[in-house]
């Protein structure tokens, strides 16, 4: 059989419903993936994700495009991944492993790199535990078949590790007022961009920073990997390129979310963005499950400025403005402008970093 040419880091994405896929794609681009192709899976089998029609018509799709990996943007059972892998002959991620690597490109804090490693560790257990099962019993071919004492090993490190980390985590925890109070190290204002993944944070983030690419060596404070300074209203500011929200998140990884949004609750100011291009009902619903998240997390006293962008594709701007202007005031938020804005086209910047130095003149 002819050898497959694999092309590093492409991923072959599978979807249950198609209106998770712009956000399975964008969360996949955004932890270092290009997508080569998606594919829609409406039923599932319970032994192996895939029936056989559709494991036939992923293996071909799989072996033309050369993916080093698949990715089902899903909830998967150890089994399913087992079988997939075996079956497809790639690597198997999820939808709570893709999130979580992009977790760890935000976490900051000690608190939150456990958190997310902890979450990481709790995930593979169980796929450790049915490769453990199947290695004794002579079910594992191939690639898969690292041998039973290697898999016994590795499971035993795995619970081990666990139990450390939680002891750690509870320690941190009793340490985590002073570790805040050590992070604000530098005494600049640092204001976090919020909100959905897809929103534009990414490209205001560049625009505001003169970044192209906000990539490692240039990254500059230790309260988060995404942070950069830059001088604006007369002095120096740090802006946070956050970590995106995201729709459905799995329950497991909820904790680590949690740990890794301390990076919003413990900015001194908020630029809350939406993308004013999706349907109106939409933008609300997204607006609102945002302040909902920021309450949770604490944010809710922070100077928050709300951003919405994409306005050179978006219909009924003005009203838009007055819809979300309305609303802010019924929540116990510190919103304090609502301003329109194109990040992409530059359009109505300079109001916004107007808006920025009023806040950051109130610190
Ligand atoms: P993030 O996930 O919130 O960081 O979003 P990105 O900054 O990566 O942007 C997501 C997509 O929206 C990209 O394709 C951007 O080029 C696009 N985008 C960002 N801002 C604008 C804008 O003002 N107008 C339009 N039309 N597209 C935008
Ligand atoms: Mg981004």
């Amino acid at each position: 059989m002819a050898r497959r040419v694999v092309v590093e880091n492409t991923v072959l994405l599978i979807v249950r419903d198609p209106i998770d896929e712009p956000e399975a794609r964008a969360i996949l681009t955004e932890a270092g993936y290009q997508v080569l192709k998606s594919i829609v899976v409406r039923r599932v089998d319970p032994s192996c994700y895939l029936g056989r029609g559709k494991l036939r018509e992923v293996k071909s799709v799989v072996d033309a495009l050369g993916v080093s990996k698949l990715c089902v943007f899903d909830e998967l059972r150890p089994r399913q991944v087992t079988c997939l892998m075996r079956e497809l002959g790639v690597e198997v991620l999820d939808k709570v492993m893709v999130i979580l690597e992009i977790f760890s490109r935000h976490a900051g804090s000690k608190e939150a790199k456990l958190q997310i490693e902890l979450a990481r560790l709790r995930h593979q257990l169980p796929l450790i535990r049915d490769w453990l099962r199947r290695a004794k019993l002579r079910e594992l071919p191939g690639f898969l078949g690292a041998g039973e004492y290697a898999i016994d090993a590795y499971y035993r490190h795995v619970k081990s590790r666990i139990a450390r980390i939680a002891r750690e985590l509870e320690e941190l925890r009793a340490r985590r007022a002073l570790e805040r109070a050590k992070r604000r190290e530098s005494g600049m204002p640092h204001i976090a961009i919020a909100g959905y993944t897809n929103s534009g944070k990414t490209t205001l983030f560049n625009l505001l920073t003169n970044l192209r690419k906000p990539t490692g060596t240039e990254l500059f404070t230790t309260m988060s990997p995404k942070t950069y300074a830059v001088k604006m209203c007369g002095r120096k500011i740090a802006f946070v390129d956050t970590v995106g929200f995201i729709r459905k998140i799995p329950l497991e990884i909820v904790e680590a979310f949690r740990a890794v949004l301390e990076e919003i609750s413990s900015a001194d100011a908020i630029l809350l963005m939406l993308d004013a291009s999706e349907d109106r009902e939409l933008v609300l619903e997204k607006f609102d499950s945002s302040i909902r998240l920021l309450r949770e997390v604490g944010a809710h006293g922070i100077p928050t400025i709300v951003v919405l962008n994409k306005i050179d594709v978006a219909n009924g701007v003005e009203e838009l403005v007055d819809a979300v202007t309305k609303v802010s005031s019924s929540y116990e938020m510190n919103v304090v402008d609502v301003v329109p804005i194109s990040a992409l086209k530059r359009i109505n910047v300079d109001r916004l970093k107007e808006s920025i130095c009023r806040v950051v003149e109130c610190l």
